[in-house]
């Protein structure tokens, strides 16, 4: 099984300068670690038509490689579920049948950490599980045996989050993001996952679903976000933030990559240059506040 590290988009619209300076990011720990890099789009849910080719586009344009073909994670449902057969057989899963709402105003359970799930389904009893059936289509969920888990950060270090009874498949049948996760990167061979650190939180969740699955926990970096002059996390409605829109302004694909590099500390130039000097430990820890087109010499 090869080594290998991945970007794993969800083509929901064009990447913006965050998710491409991501991308740059986890294809330098790949590289500079020896290891594969590969492509995964994860359009299980909110994909949009043409976004995938949007963004394989704008990933090519500033020197993002990948090995072999893209992965599609609508291409791989056995795969999915077979792992949530597994976990059901072990006894680890049970059926939801919560509205959003009902959860939301449901009374927590004692002691449960904020925004856990709170167990209303966890123990429902035969004949009102029959009941339920009849009424609407029931979601998967995890029995999880924990509340939290430890994971290891390049990064952030020991951290430690929550873990609940979180959906492995949703009641419109689809596949949910935690589950699809970890079953790919254990089947693509992936053993370092580098991605944003909004979901730092998200990973004690995987890595507790990885040693259920008795399939080994990647490592992790989850690298600084970049955020908007109001610190929010940079979106569309931020301006010129797409390669199309920065185009737009005068700016090429190859001045954004410069100056995504330059935010990095890293030099100008193909990103073969930033390779031969790349040092995880010299990265900013800080988000990185967009300047915006003009700033950047729009
Ligand atoms: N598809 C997720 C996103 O675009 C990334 C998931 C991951 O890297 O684990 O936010």
């Amino acid at each position: 099984m090869t080594s290998a590290g991945r970007f794993a988009p969800s083509p929901s619209g064009e990447l913006h300068v965050g998710n491409l300076r991501t991308a740059i990011l986890a294809w330098l720990f790949a590289r500079s670690t020896g290891r594969q890099f590969l492509m995964r789009v994860e359009d299980l849910d909110r994909a949009r038509a043409g976004a995938e080719a949007e963004q394989l586009r704008d990933l090519a344009a500033i020197g993002v490689t990948w090995d072999g073909g893209v992965v599609r994670q609508t291409e791989r449902e056995p795969l999915y579920a077979e792992a949530i057969s597994r976990l059901a057989a072990a006894g680890m899963t049970y059926e939801c049948f919560c509205t959003r709402r009902e959860i939301q105003e449901a009374p927590s359970a004692p002691h449960a950490p904020q925004g856990a799930y709170p167990g209303t389904c966890r123990n429902i009893d035969p004949a009102e599980l029959e009941f339920k059936r009849t009424i609407r289509p029931a979601a998967i969920r995890l029995r999880a045996a924990v509340r939290d888990w430890t994971v290891e950060d390049q990064l952030h270090g020991t951290y430690t989050g929550m873990v609940d009874d979180f959906v492995l498949r949703r009641n419109d049948g689809v596949t949910a993001y935690n589950l699809a996760v970890v079953v790919d990167d254990a089947a693509q061979g992936v053993d370092q996952v580098v991605r944003g650190d909004d979901l730092l939180p998200s990973t004690p969740r995987q890595a507790y679903l990885a040693s259920l699955l008795h399939v080994p926990v990647p490592e992790y970096a989850h690298v600084p976000l970049v955020v908007n002059s109001d610190g929010a996390r940079l979106a569309k409605r931020d301006g010129a933030v797409t390669l199309a829109d920065l185009a737009f302004a005068g700016l090429d694909a190859g001045h954004v990559r410069d100056v995504i590099l330059e935010s990095l500390g890293l030099p100008a130039g193909p990103l073969e240059k930033a390779l031969a000097v790349f040092d995880p430990a010299g990265l900013p820890r800080d988000p990185w506040v967009w300047p915006g087109a003009a700033g950047v010499g729009a």
